[in-house]
């Protein structure tokens, strides 16, 4: 049984009642995460990775501050969230296994205080997105590679926005015969929330358009003129004294987890993303986002969730105080360094 996800349409296409935004248009990718129990060979959130068993395995050197939380525990919890959301009739499915049993009975015997490590800690798999299931990485990505895996750090650095450090990687997966099956794990993280629950994918594109705050003058003045809108169909008139923001809420930038599209500004004003190394204007790559929708972005919750809208939150992944970490690639040259932004 493959995940469908599916958005329901805009309910205008303001590329025709605005036509100076058709060609900003721009595709994004929704993932639509949801609680599962993904394989190497999946794309998905905070599952396993398909790590080549010769090559090291990602570690952050700090400097860190001291994690509240076991890992592995945390790990246990996540994973009995998501047998519980994939079989909510089954009590069964909130038991530990013999294995999770296990696992906490070696923690409980452990001090976790004598734990602490000096050196570099492991990082923590984010999301694995194949190029078949997210055509979209084809265009960003180095060429020849049809598989990004990007980790993070769960612990938080000193001096650094309060978001966890990412490192992002980009391979072929046909290249990978040798699967790392047991790879190292951090001894504690910063918050439980750094740890997603595993979750399989339902990718989807949609159309996007810029964050007004990303139009001229100009176009953010038009789409504050009600009387542009009221003929239009589909206009909700509860918007009149204020349109932009059904322009903001419902026709510009999906919220949720995506890749590509148009960055959601909110947190702060845009700000230029250049690339530290070359100086070209970088593309939105992946966005982490706490709520896959929220009040205000209704009417962008798949069908298949209208009867359950509690599953905003699929991967329990907060960052900050509820925002959104953008990673951002350079189109010049894809290996260059990628930067992150908290929105
Ligand atoms: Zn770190
Ligand atoms: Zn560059």
């Amino acid at each position: 049984m493959s995940l469908i996800r599916t958005t329901p349409p805009r309910p205008l296409d303001v590329a025709a009642l605005f036509p100076q935004l058709a060609p900003l248009a721009r595709t994004a990718t929704r993932l639509h995460p949801r609680p599962g129990s993904p394989t190497p060979q999946d794309s998905s959130i905070g599952g396993p990775l398909l790590w080549p068993a010769d090559e090291p395995w990602p570690h952050c050197d700090g400097p860190h501050t001291d994690g509240g939380f076991s890992t592995e525990a945390v790990q246990v919890d996540r994973r009995v969230q998501a047998r519980v959301a994939m079989y909510p009739d089954d009590p069964s499915a909130a038991r530990y296994t013999p294995e999770e049993q296990a696992i906490l009975e070696r923690l409980d015997r452990m001090s976790f205080d004598d734990e602490w490590p000096e050196g570099p800690v492991a990082m923590l798999p984010v999301a694995q997105l194949y190029a078949r299931d997210i055509p979209l990485l084809r265009t960003l990505g180095p060429s020849g590679a049809d598989l990004l895996q990007v980790l993070w750090c769960p612990l938080d650095h000193p001096e650094e926005f309060y978001m966890p450090r990412t490192a992002v990687f980009w391979r072929s997966a046909a290249a990978v015969t040798d699967i790392l099956t047991s790879p190292p794990v951090p001894p504690s993280v910063e918050f439980e929330e750094y740890v997603p629950v595993p979750c399989v994918l339902a990718p989807e594109e949609v159309t996007e358009y810029p964050n007004s705050s990303e139009l001229s003058k100009e176009m953010q003045e038009q789409l504050s003129d009600w009387s542009r809108w009221q003929a239009a169909a589909g206009v909700d008139s509860s918007y009149a004294s204020y349109p932009e923001s059904f322009y903001w809420s419902h026709l510009s930038v999906a919220p949720g987890w995506k890749v590509g599209g148009w960055p959601q500004w909110g947190y702060t004003d845009p700000t230029p993303r250049t690339c530290p190394t070359c100086g070209t204007a970088m593309d939105p790559l992946l966005t982490i986002a706490t709520f896959e929708w929220d009040s205000g972005y209704r009417s962008w919750v798949p069908y298949e969730d209208q009867a359950d809208e509690s599953s905003s939150q699929p991967t329990r992944v907060q960052i900050g105080s509820g925002y959104k970490q953008q990673l951002y690639i350079c189109p010049a040259a894809p290996e260059h360094p990628h930067i992150e932004l908290m929105q």
